[in-house]
Order: structure tokens, then C-alpha cells, then sequence
């Protein structure tokens, strides 16, 4: 219990549903907690109210810095950035910082967690691995930055026996206790340098998942990352290496392509795989490879078997790459969650479609040039919409067919429409934010999959 005294107040920062369990976890043990928002939003003031009932002195709407800089312990949620005043404060006073993983960790002694990190696929990986051990016939969940606040699972009785407990870098910074029986690494880019100085800073935060490494750990690595194999072959333990490319990884794509192959031997056929890309068989080598060597318990011919069912049977998280219809023989691929250059790349690499690519909304600074290439191999016509359609149109144009439209998402679907044929493919990976148009991605996901379901407005 890093960071945790006895006795003091705890100041909570943040009442999201992270900051929300923690608070709740911390009252039930009859802990003072002061927790405290800025934000006014409808979310926070439930919380406040629920947190209120249960005893916690709340502040929603403004934080008491002078109140947080006397406690003995500051919880910090995911989405509060360190240099936030809340958090300077404490940091001026020398109130140890922790996050809510860190207190949620402390009351789960018996559970345990194969920790997902990395800069993509974090998300799927952290799904897939939940799936397949519930596959194994394990009660597990998953938690952490995937959405349901780990302090939630504390606060259930009973706990499950596994977590599949994905981590952003924030978090890792204030979690020094985190010992996962298996810590996965899946990818290494430079990311979220806006609220790091530099790519190194952001690294080393990545690096912390290695902090407590010992003889009895394991790390899955990705073999066909050169930044993660350096962060991660230092560390004491056992290393497991996935790949795509090299067939003496533990877990590996075969020679042709064909098999998904565990230890050298087959596990599953790429196609009986159901999500598109070769990213997300990345993400289920890792997945397999990681719930395999969590136990011995895990690796006879029977729990191999089940492992492959529950690859099987693992559908695609909503928004990435989900297909969410085909009409007419077109396919239609809501991928909103792209919202950023890479991860439109990666979703045009998967698709073996002739394509209509929907790219737009706010843009966020990077050249769209490096898609063209790959548009080239599969693309059919790129539709460019929202605030970003004219930059789209300026780094395209002359590369690739493109078509700039305005900020109408529905014309833009009718458009997409009347440029796809049987056997092709719409896809929605925009490389933009949705906030020109949408409140979020999932909102923007969701428009595209209702709108592809109509028929056209201008159909008799
Ligand atoms: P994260 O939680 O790390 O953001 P997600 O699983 O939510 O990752 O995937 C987000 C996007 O990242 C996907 O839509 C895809 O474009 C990209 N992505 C997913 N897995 C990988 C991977 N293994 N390598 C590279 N890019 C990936």
C-alpha cells in the first residue's frame, strides 16, 4: 500500500467512475475522503449525490486546494493531467500521488491480473485476453483503462479469480505496485505528446510496468517491435515474444499466413479468426500467448482447444473495424475509433475490399499523405468531409480519387452509397476527431451504422 497511511484524510480527484468507486472502496473501510471535481457535468453531480449519502465530504464544481494539499494521500483519476492544478497543489505539499489501480490493487490480494500496456491495441488486447479466460472457464473481467474502474472490482463480493486489467502510461506513473502474473507489451510509438515533454518521458512511464519484475515473472513481448523487445528483455523473468513476421516467436503468424501458431503448433486458422487485420491478430497471439503462460493449469490439449473457441468466438470491439451491416453486397465498416493517421493505415492494410474511404472532421495536425499509398491498393474513392475535407483534399488530390463533400454526414453516407458496388466496402476510419460534427467517436460510430441501414433519402 504504497503511499498509504493510516490514518488522514484521502482527497479523491476527479468524480468519474473511477474517482467514484475509489471514493466508495475507501469510505466503506471508514476512511475520510474528500472528493472534489471542476467539472459541473450531470455525471459528476450524481456522484456527488451517491458519494454524499455514503459519507464523503464532496466539492463538485470546484476543488479546496488548500483542503487537498493537508491530506495524507491523493487518488488521482486517469483523465486528470499532473500538471492540473488539484494536482500541483498536492505535489507543492509532498502529498504522495497514487491512482485509483494503485488503492483498487491493495484490496484484491487474492486476484490475479495479466496487465495489458502498450500504444495501440491496448483495448483489444485487454478484451481478448477477459474472453479467452472466461473461455479456460475462469471468472474473470476486465478493467482499468478498457472503461470499468478496477476500484469497482474491488468493491464486489465476491472478487473474480482473474483480471484482465488493461493500463494507459498515466496510470502505470502512479501505480508503483503493479506485479501482474503476465504483463503484456503490445506496441511502442511515440503518443500523447500533449501531456508529455518529450517521447521519452511518455517511454518511461510505458517502462514502469516492468518495475517490480522478479524471478516468477512474464512478459509478452512484441518481437516485431524494436522499441518494445529494448524496454522489455532487461527485465527479471520469463519473455514470451509474438510476431508476425518471425516463426520462432513462441506465438506467431505461419510461414503462408495461414495458422495462427502457438508454441509451433497450429492454434487456429487466420480465417476462423473473426476480426479484420493483421494488427488484430497481433492482439490475439499476444492475448493467447499471455492467458497460456498465466497458469500451468492453462496449457493441456483441452485448454488449448477452448482457447481456439474463444478466438473464434471473440467479436470485435464497436467501433473498430466493426461491420456493422451489408447491404446490397456492400459492406459497411464503422472503424471511428481511428482518430489518428495510424490507425487509418492500419484499417486500410486489413481491407480486402475495393474501398470507399470516409475521412474527415477536425483535424488534428498531421499530413494525410502517407494514407495514399495504400488507398492505392484498395481503395476505390476517398469521400473527404468536415472541417478537415479541404487539407484531405489538398494532400490527396492527384495521389488518389478524391471527392470533397461539406458537413452533412448524411449526404456523405448517400454519397458513399452511390459510389459503392456489390462487393465493396464503406469504410469510416476518419484519422480526424468527430468534434466538428459529433460529440464523440462512438456518437459518430453510431450515426454511420444507423444512416447505412436506411435507404436512401432520395429513393422513391
Ligand atoms: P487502444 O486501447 O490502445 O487505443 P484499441 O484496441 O482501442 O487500442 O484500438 C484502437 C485503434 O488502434 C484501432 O482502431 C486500430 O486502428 C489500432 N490498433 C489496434 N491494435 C493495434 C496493433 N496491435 N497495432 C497497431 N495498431 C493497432
Amino acid at each position: 500500500m504504497t503511499g498509504e497511511s493510516a490514518s488522514g484524510e484521502i482527497a479523491v480527484i476527479g468524480l468519474g467512475s473511477s474517482g467514484r468507486a475509489v471514493s466508495m472502496l475507501l469510505a466503506r473501510e471508514g476512511r475520510a475522503v474528500y472528493a472534489s471535481d471542476a467539472g459541473p457535468g450531470p455525471g459528476v453531480a450524481a456522484s456527488a449525490r451517491a458519494l454524499a449519502g455514503a459519507g464523503v465530504a464532496v466539492d463538485a464544481g470546484h476543488h479546496d486546494l488548500a483542503r487537498i494539499a493537508r491530506a495524507s494521500l491523493v487518488v488521482a483519476s486517469p483523465g486528470v493531467p499532473p500538471d492540473a492544478p488539484p494536482l500541483a497543489a498536492a505535489r507543492a505539499a509532498g502529498v504522495p500521488i497514487v491512482s485509483e489501480v494503485e488503492i483498487a490493487l491493495a484490496r484484491l490480494p487474492g486476484v490475479r491480473y495479466i496487465a495489458v500496456t502498450g500504444t495501440n491495441g491496448k483495448t483489444t488486447t485487454t478484451a481478448l485476453v477477459a474472453h479467452l479466460l472466461r473461455a479456460l472457464g475462469k471468472r474473470a473481467v476486465a478493467a482499468g483503462n478498457i472503461g470499468m474502474p478496477l476500484a469497482e472490482i474491488a468493491l464486489a463480493d465476491p472478487p473474480p479469480e482473474w483480471v484482465a486489467l488493461e493500463l494507459s502510461s498515466f496510470q502505470l506513473h502512479d501505480t508503483p505496485s503493479v506485479q501482474p502474473t503476465v504483463g503484456v507489451l503490445t506496441n511502442l510509438s511515440p503518443d500523447h505528446l500533449d501531456r508529455y515533454r518529450s517521447a521519452e518521458d511518455y517511454y518511461a512511464d510505458k517502462a514502469l510496468l516492468f518495475a517490480n519484475a522478479n524471478a516468477r515473472s512474464a512478459w509478452v513481448l512484441n518481437a516485431d517491435d524494436p522499441a518494445v523487445m529494448a524496454m522489455g528483455t532487461s527485465a527479471a523473468g520469463r519473455h514470451l515474444r509474438f510476431s508476425l513476421a518471425d516463426q520462432t516467436a513462441d506465438a506467431c503468424l505461419s510461414a503462408d499466413g495461414q495458422q495462427l501458431m502457438l508454441f509451433g503448433s497450429p492454434l487456429l486458422g487466420r480465417t476462423d479468426f473473426p476480426l479484420m487485420g493483421d494488427h488484430n491478430v497481433a492482439n490475439a497471439l499476444a492475448a493467447s500467448l499471455a492467458v497460456t503462460v498465466a497458469d500451468s493449469g492453462h496449457q493441456g490439449a483441452v485448454q488449448r482447444q477452448r482457447l481456439a473457441d474463444g478466438l473464434r468466438s471473440f467479436r470485435s470491439l464497436a467501433h473498430r473495424l466493426q461491420v456493422v451491416g451489408t447491404y446490397h453486397g456492400v459492406q459497411w465498416i464503422d472503424d471511428s475509433k481511428a482518430t489518428n493517421v495510424s490507425s487509418t493505415l492500419v484499417a486500410l492494410r486489413g481491407m480486402t475490399r475495393p474501398t470507399v474511404l470516409l475521412l474527415g472532421g477536425r483535424h488534428k495536425g498531421e499530413p494525410y499523405t502517407a494514407l495514399a499509398e495504400p488507398i492505392r491498393k484498395t481503395g476505390k474513392v476517398v469521400l473527404a468531409y468536415g472541417e478537415a475535407a479541404p487539407r484531405i483534399v489538398h494532400d490527396l488530390s492527384g495521389l488518389v480519387p478524391v471527392e470533397e463533400l461539406g458537413s452533412d454526414f448524411a449526404a456523405v453516407i448517400d454519397r458513399a452509397r452511390g459510389c459503392a458496388a456489390p462487393g465493396d466496402a464503406v469504410l469510416l476510419s476518419p484519422a480526424c476527431s468527430s468534434f466538428d460534427m459529433f460529440r464523440n467517436y462512438e456518437e459518430r460510430g453510431a450515426t454511420f451504422a444507423r444512416l447505412a441501414g436506411q435507404e436512401p433519402s432520395s429513393s422513391p
